[in-house]
């Protein structure tokens, strides 16, 4: 998992908006860009890769159903990602690492 990417998610609901709109600006679906895309889906929407690298992914996925999936996928995992994030951890959960950071500071005293 890598940096938020919330950018990233907002130029992609353009770029599908656009393409909706019937103003195809990018690269037609290719299987090189299709293979290429999950291994650098991580790159690209941790702000990585070169902008205009990264708006050729995001303009193919916005007109590529099976890039389009991928995107979702990862853009929903990530909002998941920061709302558990944001949630306060269980109490239990607390005193456990507590106890393993108090231990930890005992040893280095
Ligand atoms: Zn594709």
């Amino acid at each position: 998992m890598c940096e938020t990417g919330e950018n990233a998610e907002d130029l992609f609901r353009m770029l599908c908006g656009s393409a909706a709109a019937g103003n195809p600006a990018g690269d037609p679906p290719g299987e090189r860009i299709c293979e290429e895309l999950p291994a650098l889906l991580c790159d690209l929407l941790g702000g990585v890769l070169p902008e205009s690298g990264a708006r050729r992914f995001l303009r193919h996925g916005a007109q590529c159903p099976s890039c389009r999936d991928v995107f979702e996928t990862e853009f929903a995992l990530r909002r998941i990602m920061r709302r558990s994030c944001a949630a306060p951890a269980p109490e239990r959960l607390r005193a456990v690492i507590y106890e393993t950071l108090t231990e930890e500071i005992r040893t280095e005293l």
